[in-house]
């Protein structure tokens, strides 16, 4: 399970919409407690891609996230990308670039503009498994 507030939820919607059409990504730290992960900031990240269907984080921002982490005693919990016109499903390219097993991969879908599907996904053995996303305030 992944616990986000409902800020850090706008601003991977805003950071999202922002980039749409074109598929926006960034970085989700915070701390683990047991099977738990507490969302303690979103990262939003230049998708160097520029693509509809692709994203790469750029290099130098997710240097500075690491930087920021370790100031603040907390993990790097996984990670979000957008899907502007699919849905929250991690395409066959996102399962095959999903090394960590350990990390959660979050999908937002803009396919329904007025309303927006927030999923997450942990990738073990090469499958997707989807994970509780609880919001709270
Ligand atoms: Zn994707």
């Amino acid at each position: 399970m992944i616990i986000l507030s409902n800020q850090h939820y706008q601003e991977i919607l805003t950071h999202s919409f922002n980039a749409s059409p074109m598929e926006a990504c960034g970085l989700l730290g915070g701390i683990v407690e047991g099977d738990v992960k507490v969302v303690k900031k979103v990262y939003g990240l230049t998708n160097i891609d520029q693509s509809p269907e692709h994203f790469s984080m750029d290099p130098s921002e997710q240097f500075a996230v690491v930087k920021d982490l370790r100031k603040n005693g907390w993990v790097l919990l996984g990670n979000f990308h957008s899907h502007p016109a699919s849905p929250a499903r991690p395409s066959e390219e996102d399962q095959r670039l999903a090394f960590d097993r350990k990390a959660s991969y979050l999908i937002l879908s803009l396919l329904e503009k007025d309303t927006p599907i927030l999923k997450s996904f942990r990738i073990q053995g090469g499958e997707a498994v989807e994970e509780l996303v609880l919001r709270q305030d």
